[in-house]
């Protein structure tokens, strides 16, 4: 029983949690719930955010995925990704190689990094997605829903951070420009892992995430109006309403702490921003990396391996690698800025705008990583002493910290606080809706 309820008993307490509604997560508008067909979203009225997506056929569709990708996952760490022959040696490299590799010359906090983004994660959730989806496997309600919520919650946290996604495109990167001055092929290890992302990707669109939390437990809609306060929980999405009364501290479903909106959002987002561009700095002008090949060979920054991809005729590869290391950070860097400036005078002009901006730098910013694996695999293979060898310079370790700092921040940053701040702006007209039409 929650302390904030005093002596009001559970059944009240489930009375105020209402699984009809939804609150828009970028904007903060209560909706309620009108099911979308299968494999479409429901999408809200005000600012365009998804507020859930059907997935296809139901549960127990994307358990065959799940437990497909937890299987390519075990070929992944058990077979090489990759072999080099360089001059007669041949050398290949498992993912716990370049961790290893990392670790080995110095930069272990690279090597614990790329160790719990492409190993640590990817497998506790794949398990943890398991394990949910045999306990509520054709919607039944699970014998522990405590245990299966907190688990589920769980698999939403880590899935930003479990990066094999981006980690493929580093492979395919480390790869290219390994065939400019090596005889480089990718083994079974690969393979699986392009396997992998393919069937986690397929579970990802199959797993009806509102099903799932539907299954572990539901409050049946009513006739009730929506209550005028309400705290929607970040995690579960289950609306509790507070009109008679505080809101529980923890989520009456999946038991995430409860916050109206995200505890000092805009303090802790400028923190992160700043650290992030001083980080930048470093990030940019520090060699992320030394080739030396048959002892030529010169550190090279960010920028420079960007040159070194188009000057091969590798223009699709520098493109993608420019947008990922350098467009996509100062990007980040900058609309957070915004956000916060804006947030903070109560600015309503281009709110829509400003929304639809942060959804896209909150989706695309683990995609920076791709250089900072790249390292890591390059690291690993090319070890051929006096003939060719990689070394990470201490570039990639401020490199990976700007990624991972904007991206605890886009995280951090609550979107609805620029929309209560324009709210509350007592000297502004309304704002208007995106698509005034549609009901809510
Ligand atoms: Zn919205
Ligand atoms: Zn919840």
């Amino acid at each position: 029983m929650s302390a904030g309820f005093g002596k009001v008993e559970l059944r009240d307490i489930r009375a105020v949690a209402r699984d009809d509604l939804i609150g828009c997560p970028h904007c903060g508008r209560l909706h309620r719930i009108r099911l979308p067909a299968p494999g479409r979203r429901a999408e809200c009225s005000r600012c365009g955010a998804v507020l859930f997506r059907r997935g296809r056929g139901g549960l127990h569709h994307a358990l065959p995925m799940a437990i497909t990708g937890a299987l390519l996952l075990l070929l992944v760490a058990a077979n090489p990704l990759m072999a080099v022959h360089i001059q007669g040696n041949d050398r290949t490299s498992l993912v716990t190689t370049g961790i290893e590799a990392l670790a080995g010359q110095g930069m272990w906090p690279l090597s614990l990094l790329v160790g719990l983004l492409v190993l640590a994660a990817p497998f506790a959730r794949v398990m943890a997605v398991i394990a949910v989806l045999l306990r509520v496997h054709r919607g039944r309600r699970p014998g522990r829903p405590r245990e299966t919520a907190r688990l589920f919650a769980w698999t939403e946290t880590l899935r930003p951070w479990a990066m094999l996604d981006v980690f493929l495109l580093g492979l395919l990167v480390g790869y290219s420009r390994l065939k400019g001055f090596a005889n480089a092929e990718v083994l079974a290890g690969g393979i699986a892992l392009g396997g992998y992302v393919v069937a986690r990707t397929a579970m990802d669109l199959m797993l009806d995430h509102r099903a799932v939390w539907q299954a572990i437990d539901h409050v049946p809609a009513t006739d009730e109006p929506p209550p005028a306060r309400w705290v929607s929980c970040g995690v579960c999405h289950r609306i509790h309403g507070c009109d008679h009364g505080p809101a529980p501290e923890r989520c009456t479903r999946c038991h995430s702490r409860l916050h109206a909106r995200e505890p000092e959002s805009l303090e802790r987002t400028t923190a992160l921003v700043a650290a992030g561009i001083i980080l930048y700095i470093p990030a940019n002008l520090l060699p992320v990396m030394t080739v030396v090949n048959f002892g030529q060979g010169a550190p090279s920054t960010i920028l420079s391996g960007v040159h070194e991809l188009a000057e091969v005729g590798l223009w699709p590869l520098a493109l993608l690698v420019f947008v990922a290391s350098v467009a996509v950070p100062v990007l980040k860097l900058a609309g957070l800025g915004w956000f916060i400036l804006s947030a903070r005078r109560g600015s309503p002009s281009l709110l829509h705008a400003r929304t639809r901006l942060y959804r896209i730098i909150d989706a695309i910013g683990r995609w920076s990583n791709i250089d900072v694996f790249m390292i890591a695999i390059l690291t690993a293979l090319v070890q051929f002493g006096a003939v060719a060898s990689v070394r990470a310079d201490p570039g990639a370790v401020a490199f990976a910290a700007v990624v991972i700092l904007t991206m605890m921040a886009s995280h951090v940053f609550d979107p609805r606080v620029m929309w209560d701040r324009a709210e509350e702006n007592p000297r502004l007209p309304a704002i208007p809706d995106r698509h005034p039409g549609r009901p809510n």
